[in-house]
């Protein structure tokens, strides 16, 4: 694999990297950060999905570490060879910050104001397969340390497909409304589905590799 590129942020960022106790090095705020605000571009190279698949072996690693992102059925950004200071953004499960896709490219968004000082942390929510066991579990553990901390940096796992069992669907939306209700994500922007139309940003998804 060649060495990867780093391609500096054309803006000034209004953050600095150092060490985390999440993991490695973090990006800590230098000032300020009002809610909304859209921080840096998630820098990376393009490629496909089979691309990915040919770069990355999930089995093979043992602790997930790649940078790829889904951006639609057919690319995915992977900052494992280029990349900028985006990629040192850690993942927390009580994020202070999103990741979003606005007209093909990603973004972390302030999802609240944050003051200097804070570490910029976003949801990774990986994307959790049927066939992911107590293993995967193991190999997407989070070490973020928030009291909100739900173990893996995979995402929640979904309820049941409301259409499936029309029964237990005011169970599972209740449930779904449950995990939601942590910090200011829920109560803001819904989460929005690639689909969704209502919405021009639509949440890109962390992506393991496919099978
Ligand atoms: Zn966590």
């Amino acid at each position: 694999m060649t060495s990867p590129t780093f391609i500096p942020s054309p803006k000034p960022i209004p953050f600095e990297l150092r060490p985390s106790t999440i993991q490695g090095t973090g990006a800590f705020a230098t000032r300020r950060i009002r809610k909304g605000t859209r921080i840096i571009e998630y820098i990376g190279e393009r490629i496909t999905q089979e691309e990915a698949d040919r770069r990355y072996d999930d089995e093979a690693m043992e602790r997930h570490h790649t940078f790829l992102f889904n951006l639609d059925n057919k690319g995915v950004l992977d900052a494992g060879t280029v990349h900028n200071e985006s990629r040192y953004i850690n993942h927390s499960c009580d994020p202070n910050c999103e990741a979003l896709i606005d007209k093909g490219h990603i973004y972390i968004y302030a999802l609240r104001d944050i003051e200097p000082g804070e570490e910029l942390v976003y949801d990774y929510a990986y994307e959790r397969t049927e066939d992911m066991g107590p293993d995967s579990e193991a190999l997407y553990v989070c070490k973020c340390g928030s009291p909100k901390c739900r173990g893996t940096i995979l995402a929640p796992v979904k309820p049941e497909p409301a259409r499936k069992k029309a029964a237990s669907k005011a169970k599972s939306k209740s449930k779904a409304r449950g995990k939601k209700s942590r910090g200011k994500q829920g109560a803001g922007k819904k989460p929005s589905s690639p689909s969704s139309k209502s919405s021009k940003r639509t949440r890109p998804v962390r992506r393991k590799r496919a099978g």
